[in-house]
């Protein structure tokens, strides 16, 4: 913490004013260097985003999130309630891996990766600047009078809003019922797919909402992530940060004096421009220290860098930096915590890649019916059992049928021995097995079934058959 701040910044956020009202934030365009890193990153993660869901391996979409059907596909593998399992340890995964990066790297994840800020930042703010122009011009836009020049903008901003804001919740749509659905629904029109219309509609709504007036309030008042700050950040993680030290000095910030030796007179180097302030799209001033609101954009860092480089002062006043690094002149260290993370990371991505290659395309479970005991039939023992078998490939298994293992016996099912499980889909229904008395183990015998398709054998299932004691 600066010895320059106190806390009372802390009682109210930037983007609600004195009144308790909306405070509008209009961030200064950015550039430099940090900011064309962001522009490749971004555009390569939307061309990602966009992309994924009707990129296809082995006919399986290569990222769904079908929750109706429940049926998910993480990198064209097909998770099924029954893997359920696996998805979630994928799911524990990712929040390990996000809580190391936040640990080591404070919220890199929210200003590189989040797909919140790329949309913000990288599609509906350039949008902003390419119609209303900088912040100046935006401001003075706001405040302006109902013109034809300011409704002209307006409705060309909304409408260039709702159409992006449509491709979004079209994607989105993509991603949850499945591309295939999506462009069967384009096919039929809208007249046939009314409901799915209405879905979109809503989708698009809240969509353009989120980026046409809630914005940085997402990542400030809604996003979970952003209040584990406090939990996860500690003076070892390299965070976007203002080096206090350098920048207030003894006698702190001040305009530039031509001639001065800002170091020898004991003024810090920050010019006090306010840039950096003027550029944060969460209208917070960086040289308050840590903030929750600091979605570490890097647009501080490159403006203060840019004001630097003109003033002839050295760049990095505001950086990637650990409160360490700036009080102790520290150098990055691995520490327990991180260890400890990256230890529990590589433990549960073992398991997950093991359950995923140990995984079955098929999955059989035969279970004796409840409350039924056995039945003599002719010389046999028969029980009855339900049989359920969901076919996670991509092609259709044409010729199911069981065969029994161990012992020897008879598995008859009912209505057609030989039937069809649909490529994704499940069969479920009712199975006779009838062993002779002789091939029994006593009142409870462990027997192997085996599910076919044609000659392949695709799932061997065991469980128990129930027979007279008498036969011990
Ligand atoms: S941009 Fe740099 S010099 Fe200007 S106010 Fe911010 S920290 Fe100070
Ligand atoms: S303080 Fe800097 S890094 Fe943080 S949100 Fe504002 S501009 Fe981005």
């Amino acid at each position: 913490m600066s010895k320059l701040q106190d806390d009372a910044f802390r009682d109210s956020i930037g983007t609600i004013n004195e009144e308790g009202k909306r405070s509008w934030i209009f961030p200064k365009k950015t550039s430099g260097k940090f900011f064309k890193y962001r522009v490749i990153v971004s555009w390569f993660l939307l061309t990602f985003l966009i992309l994924a869901p009707f990129v296809k391996i082995n006919g399986n979409q290569f990222l769904m999130f079908n929750v109706l059907e429940r049926k998910f596909n993480i990198f064209g593998f097909t998770f099924w309630p029954q893997d359920f399992h696996i998805f979630v340890i994928s799911m524990l995964i990712g929040v390990i891996f996000v809580a190391l990066f936040t640990v080591v790297f404070g919220r890199i994840f929210c200003g590189w990766i989040c797909p919140q800020t790329i949309f913000m930042e990288m599609v509906f703010r350039r949008i902003e600047y390419w119609i209303d122009g900088d912040r100046n011009a935006q401001i003075k836009l706001d405040k302006q009078e109902w013109n034809a020049e300011k409704i002209k903008k307006r409705l060309l901003k909304w409408f260039a809003f709702f159409v992006i804001s449509f491709i979004i919740a079209n994607v989105f749509l993509a991603y949850l019922s499945g591309s295939n659905e999506l462009i069967e629904m384009v096919e039929q029109g809208p007249a046939n797919n009314i409901g799915t219309l209405i879905a979109l509609l809503i989708f698009t709504a809240v969509f353009y909402f989120i980026y046409a007036w809630f914005r940085e309030q997402v990542c400030i008042i809604a996003c979970p992530y952003g209040r584990l700050q406090g939990a996860l950040l500690d003076d070892k993680s390299i965070i976007v940060a203002y080096d206090y030290v350098r920048g207030e000095r003894e006698t702190g910030r001040g305009k530039v004096v031509k001639g001065e030796n800002r170091e020898t007179v004991g003024k810090g180097d920050c010019i006090d421009c306010k840039l950096c302030v003027n550029v944060c799209p969460t209208g917070i001033d960086i040289r308050n220290g840590t903030q929750l609101e600091c979605i570490n954009c890097t647009a501080c860092i490159d403006e203060c860098n840019i004001v630097m480089d003109k003033v002839g002062l050295p760049l990095g006043l505001i950086r990637y930096a650990s409160e360490e690094e700036i009080t102790k002149k520290a150098k990055f260290e691995f520490t327990p915590r991180m260890k400890g993370y990256s230890a529990i990371l590589v433990i549960l991505t073992g398991i997950f890649i093991g359950m995923l290659f140990l995984r079955n395309d098929v999955e059989a479970t035969v279970l004796r019916l409840p409350g039924q005991l056995f039945e003599h039939k002719g010389e046999n023992i028969s029980n009855v059992y339900t049989y359920k078998i969901v076919n996670k490939t991509t092609k259709d298994f044409n010729d199911v049928h069981f065969k029994l293992a161990d012992p020897k016996g008879e598995a008859k099912k009912v209505g057609a021995a030989h039937f069809k499980v649909p490529k994704e889909g499940m069969i479920s229904g009712t199975l006779f097995i009838e062993i002779n008395p002789a091939f029994l183990n006593g009142d409870k015998t462990k027997i192997t079934l085996e599910v076919y398709d044609g000659n392949r054998l695709i799932e061997t299932e065991t469980t128990n058959f129930l027979g007279p004691r008498s036969f011990n």
